[in-house]
């Protein structure tokens, strides 16, 4: 349940309400909003306990709204924060009305291979580099990055290009070192549900780019997105990138791209699709990013790569510049007619 305050509710009416939430044996969660506040109670209540907690609000001033929510995220719902939230970095802007593409390696690998990768991102439209330094890979015996080193060329190529970056953090100890290279921090789908991870992310208040955990449900990704937000951090992209597939024979995943209008329904925080990671397959990956701009998505990160072949992670999925372009172009082409900007 979440009691919505009218805009100009004084400090004696929240206190109010919290006490009354507190009488019934539940500790509220009191939501600071930029134009209301709302005071969340987490837990069910019974018909009783309802009714009861009816009467004590009803006799308040300054109360506008009880609206039950059957869901267990507050902050990261629709019922406490009405206007869609934006993140914005570097004069880019994820959000409803906006397409933005986020472009790059799956992996940096070297000054040369991301700034070549750079250069196409910039020069076809695209305003976010992205590319791994530290890598979630199935096999210990897998490429696990440049670690530090590409931290440092990820930074030289976004200071060189006056690209915003993004790349992936997997561990809480590390996220301020992480951060202080990038512009925006990406929690992998593989560490949706490193809860300690989240906190400290939130507690950063960088950018937060999450991506939905291969068998996560919905609720379980906008509970992810709730920790982030509970360290009063609300810049929060989320990222569908394909849960796991019925039929691996022809993709590494299933692009759910119903959960974009779902997610969009039930949450401010932008959504975008990483059509890459969610079929593992170059020549899907195209139709996919086009599909997410009509389901709604703002924006998809795709991966690309000055010569796939040679790719030390994720060569089968990735774009070369030629391929890229020609997606940014259909993009463009596409977001006149969806009614997006990009
Ligand atoms: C990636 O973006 O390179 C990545 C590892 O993605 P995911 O966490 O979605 O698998
Ligand atoms: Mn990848």
């Amino acid at each position: 349940m979440i009691i919505v305050l009218q805009v100009g509710a004084t400090q004696a009416q929240i206190d109010a309400v919290a006490d009354a939430v507190r009488e019934l044996g539940h500790e509220p969660l009191v939501m600071p909003g930029e134009d209301r506040w709302a005071i969340g109670v987490p837990a069910q209540l019974d018909s009783g306990q309802r009714a009861t907690l009816e009467g004590v609000v009803s006799r308040l001033e300054g109360i506008s709204q009880i609206t039950e929510t059957s869901r267990p995220y507050k902050l990261a719902s629709v019922e406490y924060h009405r206007s869609p939230t934006y993140v914005e970095v570097k004069g880019v802007k994820v959000g409803p009305g906006n397409f933005v593409v986020m472009g790059g390696p799956c992996s940096v690998e070297s000054y040369e291979q991301y700034r070549a990768s750079a250069d196409v991102v910039k020069s076809s439209g695209a305003t976010v580099l992205r590319g791994g330094a530290f890598k979630p890979r199935t096999s210990p015996y897998a490429f696990q990055g440049l670690q530090q080193e590409g931290l440092e060329i990820i930074k030289r190529v976004g200071d060189e290009t006056g690209l915003a970056t993004i790349t992936e953090v997997m561990t809480a100890d590390m996220v301020g070192r992480v951060a202080s290279y990038v512009d925006i921090l990406q929690i992998g789908a593989r560490s949706m549900q490193n809860f300690p991870l989240l906190v400290e992310a939130g507690r950063s208040g960088k950018p937060v780019f999450l991506k939905r955990g291969p068998s996560a449900t919905i609720d379980e990704f906008l509970l992810a997105a709730e920790y982030v937000l509970n360290e009063g951090n609300p810049h929060v992209i989320l990222c569908e990138r394909g849960i796991l597939p019925h039929d691996r024979a022809y993709t590494r995943n299933t692009l759910d791209l119903a959960a974009v209008p779902v997610l969009l329904s039930h949450t401010h925080l932008p959504v975008m699709a990483d059509p890459s990671h969610g079929t593992g397959v170059a020549k899907y990956v195209a139709p996919m990013a086009k599909a997410a701009m009509v389901a709604g998505a703002h924006g998809v990160m795709v991966e690309m790569h000055p010569n796939p072949r040679a790719a030390l992670s994720d060569g089968s999925q990735a774009l070369d510049a030629e391929e890229f372009t020609a997606l940014m172009g259909e993009l463009k082409k596409l977001a006149g007619f969806v009614g997006v900007k990009m």
